[in-house]
């Protein structure tokens, strides 16, 4: 049927499809040619999602900015339907994205700090309280390998390691600053039911600094994961 315009066309489809029949039709259609062109439809969508990233990411911050409370509403609760699930998410996220999430960690520990500091102060107690054998069984253990490694003189491990700290080669003084370091870890030994040595075989002397940052790494795990 020739149309004389575009205005005319519309007014005819309108009421054209305002017959339930005709919609029927329409739609069954519609769902037949989708079904069709299922894949080629989908790879133009995927296609124009890559294309248009940066569009899709400010269309769905605008989105979020206009719907922030009811998303949130609903995000918390999937996120209390779904806690285990969530748990296990962020977990294999953290693997796979082991260098951003340092980062984020990191910026968002700098950012936080001094929040964080009130939260510790306000809950800290609390959560001491709690949680006694878990405080008391760490604190045995430190206690425990501080005991065991008291007979090292740390003056003779300076010596033996020339005053320099064997993780970044920088100069050690013989005072609190430097930290009495298990080459292999104790936990290591822990896991295969060993006793760790505590003897100057296996101890170096460390910056606390460095101590810290190693933490229950091998010499070469932690060397490879500065890389
Ligand atoms: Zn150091």
């Amino acid at each position: 049927m020739p149309f004389k315009n575009k205005g005319q066309k519309k007014e005819y489809l309108k009421i054209y499809y305002s017959i339930p029949e005709n919609k029927e039709h329409k739609k069954q259609k519609d769902k037949e040619y989708y079904q069709k062109h299922k894949k080629e439809r989908r790879e133009y969508s995927q296609k124009y999602r890559e294309n248009h990233k940066e569009e899709k990411k400010e269309k769905d911050r605008q989105y979020y900015l206009l719907h922030k409370e009811e998303h949130n509403k609903k995000a918390k609760e999937w996120r209390l339907k779904n806690k285990e699930k969530k748990k296990k998410d962020d977990k294999e996220y953290r693997e796979n994205h082991k260098e951003e999430s340092k980062i984020y960690q990191k910026e968002y520990r700098k950012e936080h700090k001094k929040e964080n500091q009130e939260y510790h102060k306000k809950y800290g107690p609390i959560y001491r309280k709690n949680h006694k054998d878990k405080i008391n069984e760490h604190t045995n253990f430190r206690r425990r390998s501080l005991e065991l490694i008291d007979h090292i003189v740390k003056k003779d491990l300076l010596e033996m390691f020339d005053y320099i700290c064997p993780y970044c080669n920088e100069e050690l003084k013989n005072d609190k600053t430097t930290h009495i370091d298990h080459i292999l870890p104790v936990n290591r030994y822990k896991a295969i039911g060993k006793k760790c040595p505590h003897g100057y075989n296996n101890c170096a002397p460390a910056h606390a600094s460095c101590n810290h940052k190693k933490h229950d790494k091998t010499p070469l795990e932690y060397f490879w994961s500065m890389k």
